[in-house]
């Protein structure tokens, strides 16, 4: 039996939808479907852009400390439900159940660091000018429309609500089809958080739901995060329309390795660095550079890494690599692989769907060696643990190869000396660079360069995207 849900949230309650058209929701893992959400369409978007719009004046003019209080008892009412909401993106998603658990636990870690930046968030300032003085104000952009993939679904909402609620926004959410059941959960919490009616409200649906969100002239700024094709037409709808957009997009991030790497060091970091959350994950550095002289080391380390991580149910906390999130996504992964070889790039490890997994969307992680920068599996984002491994002779040639790709998300440097290291990540061109570690910071700027994306998230600037700065100045 599923589950079917027929509703939105929409000016603080469950709204039946206008549509007919539902969506499957399928365990990645099973390929069963155990649910259906409504397929959001343009009159249900309205109603949710005009209570996001009847909500702002209020909202805005509540002193920023306000709307930081309203997000600590979001953080709250979002950790009391925090177990449930791992079990529940892990069954629409397949992330292992431990990294679904890690993921869930970072977002009220995320709303409270968004809080302090609403306390710390000055509204207005007077500024001496040769003529007189000014009021330099910071208001909020309006309404915004956040639209989310499905890889990690409530951290990435936490990205861009958190700062827009700090702000004075108010917003309207459209979760990727395959992970909406949490965002129904999230209405839940948001109301139990006493988040006032019309501040938040969630239309689910798909491409279409996500294209009337952003075409919708009461939209004043859009937070997409996604792939480089879908935010390409966002932008360019933006463009049309003069609405501010950030766009958080694909990636192919290279993860250098200098040729005094202590192995010992990396191992561990192999799998959170270059194939979490199965490799769906954007800054994944899935292109590694090694060292010519020790290439063949660095890669029986990766093979002998990747193929002791066990692989299976995602609801076992013992399993660290699931099944892909759906059979599109299988199939795009598995024609790379088939591409690679084609390419003649050579398989190491993987290349395959695991013996034992005769149910759900697996694939082996696969590991590539001898393999060119200008291959198309070094160049375009797969999206699934397939890392491929290019050998390098001097530091200008690792740097060159990092830098000569379409996109600019992420990137590591790895190496005992973390001067040297840190050097070489200077001279990468991408949005941010892990030295040692793959742990994003939130108190710092994410975001891409060229196919990646425009603009950042986390960190004080954050803020920026959603405010204005508005001059009243005045002679003397
Ligand atoms: P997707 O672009 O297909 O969908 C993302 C969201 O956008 C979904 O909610 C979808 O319904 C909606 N959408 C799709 N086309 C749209 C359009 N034309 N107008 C409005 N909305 C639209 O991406 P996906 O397959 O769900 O996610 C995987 C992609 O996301 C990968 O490319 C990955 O690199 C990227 N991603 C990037 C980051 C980052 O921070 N840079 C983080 C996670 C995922």
């Amino acid at each position: 039996m599923t589950c079917d849900h027929d509703h939105h949230f929409i000016n603080g309650r469950r709204e039946r939808t206008h549509s007919a058209d539902r969506i499957s929701v399928i365990n990645p893992a099973t390929e069963e479907q155990f649910a259906s959400i409504a397929d959001g369409d343009a009159s249900d978007v309205d109603a949710a852009v005009t209570a996001a719009a009847e909500a702002g004046e209020k909202w805005a003019a509540r002193t920023p400390a306000e709307r930081a209080g309203y997000l600590r008892g979001l953080a709250d009412a979002f950790e009391a439900r925090s177990d449930e909401m791992s079990a529940l993106v892990t069954r629409q998603n397949g992330t292992p159940i431990s990294i679904s658990r890690a993921m869930q636990s970072q977002v009220p870690v995320a709303y409270r660091y968004f809080a302090s930046l609403a306390d710390d968030l000055e509204t207005e300032k007077l500024v001496e000018t040769a003529s007189g003085d000014a009021v330099l104000r910071r208001e909020p952009v309006g309404v915004v429309g956040a639209i989310t993939p499905w890889n990690g679904p409530q951290p990435l909402i936490a990205w861009k609500l958190g700062p827009a609620l700090a702000a004075g926004c108010t917003a309207v959410i459209k979760p990727a089809p395959e992970t909406s059941l949490d965002a129904l959960v999230f209405a839940e919490i948001l109301d139990a958080a006493g988040i006032p009616d019309g501040v938040v409200n969630i239309v689910t649906g798909g491409r279409e739901t996500g294209a009337a969100l952003v075409s919708h002239p009461g939209v004043h700024k859009v937070a997409f995060t996604g792939s480089t094709v879908a935010g390409k037409a966002i932008a360019a709808e933006c463009g049309r329309q003069l609405k501010h957009v950030t766009l958080e997009l694909g990636g192919k991030s290279a993860g250098i390795l200098l040729d005094d790497v202590d192995l010992d060091a990396f191992t561990p970091l192999v799998m959170s660095a270059c194939a979490p959350n199965t490799g769906q994950t954007c800054r994944a550095l899935t292109r590694v550079l090694a060292p010519s002289s020790r290439y063949d080391e660095i890669v029986e380390m990766l093979g002998a890494t990747l193929s002791a991580i066990p692989q299976g149910d995602p609801t076992d906390p013992a399993n660290f690599f699931g099944p892909l999130v759906n059979a599109t996504q299988r199939d795009r992964v598995e024609s790379y692989i088939e591409l690679g070889r084609t390419e003649g790039a050579e398989v190491v490890i993987g290349g395959g769907r695991p013996e034992k997994l005769d149910r759900g969307y697996y694939v082996e992680p696969t590991i590539f060696r001898n393999v060119t920068n200008d291959m198309r599996i070094a160049r375009e984002e797969i999206f699934g643990p397939v890392l491929v491994v290019m050998p390098y002779d001097t530091i200008d040639e690792a740097i060159a190869i990092a830098n000569d790709s379409d996109y600019g998300l992420g990137g590591g440097v790895f190496s005992p000396d973390r001067d040297r290291a840190t050097e070489v990540a200077r001279r990468i061109v991408t949005g941010s660079v892990g030295v040692n570690t793959s742990t994003l910071p939130i108190e710092t700027p994410f975001g891409g360069l060229k196919n990646s994306g425009i603009g950042r998230e986390l960190g004080p600037q954050s803020l920026d995207a959603y405010l204005e700065y508005k001059t009243i100045f005045r002679g003397r």
